[in-house]
């Protein structure tokens, strides 16, 4: 039998279980404590009753909640665009072709290079209390370099998502129905081994509704799920082809009809704002609140890409979203935690239950609101992942 440990003299703690604590939906304990025993929690609640366990960590007054569920990024890139960036603060406005820089860095780079990159953004992540994340090619849009950046992608994460149709290939600009052909059957082909989930852009410039339709529907087939990039820069068809096609999640939504939202409220495809897009492109924030009332459910990631949202950190996305989007903080911390899950259709990450993954991050404050009271803070003071300390 593997060794208990307990974590103890927690002054609040973050469960997302209803059934604990305030009832509330963080499921908030004060006093609280939580026991790992290998890679799972086996116990949560006020420390005073906790069991006994060989091991012991004081939290000293301090708050602890779920490992941020990371359900958006795209890692598998080469190359920088400090530039682009740079010209954009200066006033050019963001649109999809961008990407293409970045498509020429990837191509050249080698998978040494390639997941050297990875490795660097995931140990980012890890440091500010990302414990799950998902990730995606989208930088290769061919079929080796696609599904080689799968690949590297696969031994880091089960959350691999295949974004072929990112945007059309360079060499296919003025054939995009060639492109869709090719996505959906040789690429497909190769890249579908490697991944859980099919992704498309779908906006003007990438991918129309139709487009995207064929290579999710083509996805499904070949037993991907689908998650798309949908209504980022304009209102367009993503969010209703989302819902029509039970998508895990619909990302970005920052350009929502009340159809849309009520669609959204309808179905069991999450919401997932991408704060750190609108913050480097100086855009229209999504409306969370707007989501929120109607009865989405709203997840909250990084997007971390190196075009429009090149930040690995979740503290930043929930400040942004409780100052920009009219979220509580409460609120802000469950789609970052318990959100981030359920765009990932997972149960066993983003809560402190018994039988849950024991990943959990410790911050150097007395409440997760700090996360969003003190914007900009490295408040993490330490992260376990799968019941082992790794920060
Ligand atoms: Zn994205």
């Amino acid at each position: 039998m593997s060794s208990s440990t307990v974590i103890t003299n927690i002054a609040a703690l973050v469960t997302n279980d209803p059934s604990l604590g305030d009832h509330s939906p963080l499921g908030l304990v004060r006093d609280a404590a939580v026991v790992i025993e290998g890679d799972r929690v086996v116990w949560t609640g006020e420390s005073s009753k906790a069991p006994a366990t060989d091991n012991r960590v004081d939290a000293d007054g301090r708050a602890v909640l779920p490992g941020f569920v990371d359900s958006h990024s795209h890692l598998l890139f080469a190359g920088d665009r400090t530039e682009e960036f740079n010209a954009r603060m200066s006033g050019r406005p963001y649109s999809a072709g961008g990407i293409r820089t970045t498509v020429a860095a990837t191509r050249a780079a080698s998978d040494a290079e390639l997941e050297a990159g990875l490795t660097r953004y995931l140990a980012e992540a890890l440091r500010q209390g990302t414990t799950t994340f998902e990730t995606k090619s989208g930088y290769g849009l061919t079929t080796a370099d696609e599904s080689r950046a799968l690949r590297v992608a696969a031994r880091h994460t089960d959350e691999v998502t295949f974004l072929g149709a990112h945007i059309v290939a360079p060499e296919l600009a003025d054939d995009p129905a060639a492109y869709v052909d090719l996505v959906t059957s040789e690429m497909l082909d190769a890249c579908a081994p490697h991944a859980r989930w099919i992704d498309v852009f779908c906006e003007k410039g990438a991918f129309d509704g139709d487009q995207a339709r064929a290579i999710l529907t083509a996805g499904k087939a070949k037993g991907l799920h689908p998650r798309i990039h949908a209504n980022q820069l304009s209102h367009g068809p993503g969010v209703q082809l989302a819902v029509e096609l039970d998508a895990a999640s619909a990302d970005h939504c920052t350009h929502l009809t009340d159809a849309d939202v009520d669609a959204l409220a309808g179905s069991r495809t999450v919401a997932t704002l991408l704060p750190g897009a609108e913050f480097s492109t100086r855009a229209q924030w999504p409306d969370a609140r707007r989501l929120i009332d109607a009865g989405a459910t709203v997840a909250l990631s990084t997007d971390c890409n190196p075009g429009s949202s090149f930040t690995s950190s979740v503290p930043f996305c929930i400040a942004l979203a409780v100052r920009d989007m009219g979220m509580t903080p409460d609120e802000a911390v469950w789609s970052a935690t318990a959100g981030g899950a359920a765009a990932l259709r997972r149960d066993d990450v983003g809560r402190l239950a018994p039988g849950a993954y024991a990943d959990l991050t410790l911050l150097d404050a007395p409440s997760h609101v700090h996360l969003a009271y003190r914007p900009g803070v490295p408040l993490v003071a330490g992260v376990w992942r799968r019941g082992v300390r790794r920060v």
